[in-house]
């Protein structure tokens, strides 16, 4: 058999079922995995804000759905975004929307607004976006690479 023909084991096991929390309906990777276990609309972040926010917002839910499954919850405070697990997310203010990425590295854009350091488990990047159109190809790449991290394709870098 060449070795060409060996399948890549890392790409092709399968992974457990995510878990559904029975009271707010939210899927997990671990059972019991601690959250804010509330139902809230998505409508409620955007309620007396600027419309733009909300655009803004899709455009970044549609950048993250371009890269494969994702399911996006609303919470007390935020939005999260997740494939298996959350790799994205977002919290409206009025002036402006605080669209974040969880990255393996640390990377640099005109909009990155700050970086929290979570260690090995990677780099949450904060953007502070306008308008739909701040979302270019460079965030859209990156938006992407943030969906591996979700889809646990990914081991920890360091
Ligand atoms: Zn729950």
């Amino acid at each position: 058999m060449s070795i060409k023909a060996w399948p890549d084991r890392r790409l092709t096991l399968p992974k457990p079922p995510l878990w559904q929390c029975p009271r707010c309906g939210h899927r997990f990777v671990t059972k019991n995995l601690w959250h804010s276990c509330v139902r809230v609309s998505l409508a409620t972040h955007f309620r007396g804000k600027p419309p733009d926010r909300k655009r803004t917002f899709d455009r970044w839910l549609q950048a993250a759905r371009v890269c494969g499954p994702t399911i996006a919850y609303a919470q007390k405070t935020r939005i999260t975004i997740q494939a298996r697990v959350r790799f994205a997310g977002a919290v409206v203010r009025v002036g402006h929307l605080d669209a974040t990425l969880w990255l393996r590295r640390r990377v640099t854009h005109p909009l990155l607004d700050r970086v929290e350091d979570f260690g090995r488990i990677g780099y949450v990047h904060h953007f502070r976006l306008t308008s739909p159109g701040d979302i270019d190809t460079e965030l859209k790449a990156l938006m992407c690479e943030a969906h591996q991290v979700g889809t646990q394709e990914l081991k920890a870098a360091r």
